[in-house]
C-alpha cells in the first residue's frame, strides 16, 4: 500500500476518496521511480511535458518493484523514445478534429454519439490517441451542451450515447447526472455506454451513489472499462465492479495491442481469464493508433496474426476479443480479420 502525502490530506479533507485519489497522483518520474526501487538511470525519461506523468497511487501499487519492465510502468512512463519522429504518426490520428463540429461531440458512427465529457483523465497513458487532443479549447459551455443534445435529438438514427473523454467519471456526479437527464430526455435514445478507465486505476470511483444513478436510469446502461494486462485487476478493482454487475450493468473491456506490455499470447490469455472471472467479457482489442509519440508501443502485423490464432486455440471464443483497428473517416471500427470465431 502507498502512503498518500500529508499535503494531499489537508487539502482534501472535504472530497470523496475517488477525489483525493484523482488529486493525489504521481507526477514526478523520480519519486515514481524510487517508490519501485528503481534508479532514474535505469531507465532513459524525458517525453512530452504537455502530457506529462500521471498516475495513481493505486495503480504504483500494482507495479513490480525493481522490475524497469513492469507491463504497468511501461504504459505510464514519459520515456525518450517519445521524441523519435515516425513518418504516419500525428498528433489527430484518427482525424476526431474534423469530426468535432460542435464542442463535446464526436458524431462519426451511424446510431451513436459519442461525448467528451471532460479532458481529464486519471492517468496518463502514455499510448493515448487523444493525448494530443486540444481538450481547453473544445470544452463546451452550457449553450454548447444544448447545441449537442439538440444535435442528438434531430437525429433519430441515434439510439445509443457514449460519455467518453479524457475519463468521463473523472466528474463529481452532479455533473453526470446532469448530463444524464438530459439524454434520458431525448427520446429515441435507449441506450447509455460509459468508456472509463477509472474502474480500473481508481476503482474507489465506483461509489454506491454511480451505481445507483446508473441503475436509476431509465437508459440500459454499459461499462467499457479499459485494462491492458491482468496485472492491473486486483482485488479491489474485483470488489468494486461488483456492484454494478449486481444492478445490471453490461461490463466490457477494451485493450490497446501494445509492444512490451501486453504483446504475448500467454498474456493477452490471462488479461481475459482475469476479466471473465470478475464479470467483463473481452470486447475490443485495439491496434495501436498512430499518435505521436507512441510509435514504440507498435506491434507488427505478423505478429498480430499470430497472436489472435493462438488466442483462438487457448480460449473459447466468447473470451477472444476483437481485433480491431480505427481509421480516420471510416463509418465504423474496421475488423484486422474477418471470419466468425468458434
Ligand atoms: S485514461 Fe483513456 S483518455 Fe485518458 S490518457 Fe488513458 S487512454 Fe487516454
Amino acid at each position: 500500500m502507498i502512503a498518500r502525502s500529508p499535503d494531499a490530506q489537508g487539502k482534501n479533507a472535504h472530497r470523496e476518496p475517488w477525489q483525493m485519489a484523482l488529486q493525489d497522483v504521481v507526477s514526478d518520474s523520480d519519486e515514481l521511480l524510487a517508490l519501485l526501487g528503481l534508479a532514474p538511470a535505469a531507465l532513459a525519461i524525458d517525453g512530452d511535458p504537455a502530457f506529462p506523468l500521471r498516475v495513481p497511487r493505486a495503480f504504483v501499487a500494482r507495479m513490480r518493484r525493481h522490475d524497469p519492465d513492469d507491463p504497468l510502468l511501461k504504459q505510464v512512463l514519459p520515456l525518450t523514445a517519445e521524441r523519435a519522429l515516425r513518418p504516419g504518426f500525428s498528433h489527430d490520428p484518427l482525424a476526431e478534429l474534423a469530426a468535432n463540429k460542435l464542442p463535446g461531440l464526436l458524431h462519426k458512427y451511424h446510431g451513436r454519439a459519442l461525448l467528451i465529457v471532460t479532458g481529464h483523465c486519471g492517468i496518463h497513458c502514455r499510448y493515448c490517441f487523444r493525448r494530443h487532443f486540444p481538450y481547453a479549447a473544445r470544452q463546451p459551455s452550457r449553450q454548447q451542451w444544448s447545441q449537442v443534445f439538440d444535435h442528438i435529438r434531430r437525429d433519430d438514427s441515434i439510439s445509443e450515447v457514449i460519455l467518453s473523454g479524457g475519463d468521463p467519471l473523472a466528474v463529481p456526479d452532479r455533473q453526470l447526472q446532469w448530463l444524464i437527464d438530459q439524454i434520458e430526455a431525448i427520446p429515441q435514445v435507449s441506450r447509455l455506454r460509459i468508456h472509463s478507465r477509472l474502474p480500473v486505476v481508481i476503482p474507489q470511483r465506483i461509489t454506491a451513489a454511480l451505481v445507483a444513478m446508473l441503475a436509476d436510469t431509465r437508459l440500459q446502461a454499459s461499462m467499457v472499462i479499459h485494462a491492458n494486462h491482468a496485472q492491473e485487476l486486483d482485488e479491489d478493482v474485483a470488489a468494486a465492479l461488483q456492484p454494478l454487475r449486481r444492478a445490471g450493468i453490461v461490463l466490457l473491456n477494451q485493450t490497446v495491442l501494445l509492444a512490451g506490455v501486453n504483446d504475448q499470447a500467454e498474456t493477452l490469455s490471462a488479461l481475459s481469464e482475469r476479466l471473465f472471472a470478475i464479470g467483463v467479457l473481452p470486447y475490443y482489442l485495439h491496434l495501436l493508433d498512430q499518435v505521436a509519440g507512441a510509435a514504440h508501443f507498435e506491434v507488427s502485423e505478423p505478429l498480430v496474426h499470430g497472436l489472435r490464432a493462438a488466442l483462438l486455440e487457448r480460449l473459447p471464443g466468447y473470451l477472444v476479443p476483437r481485433f480491431v483497428r480505427e481509421l480516420p473517416h471510416a463509418r465504423s471500427k474496421v475488423p484486422v480479420f474477418s471470419g466468425a470465431s468458434p
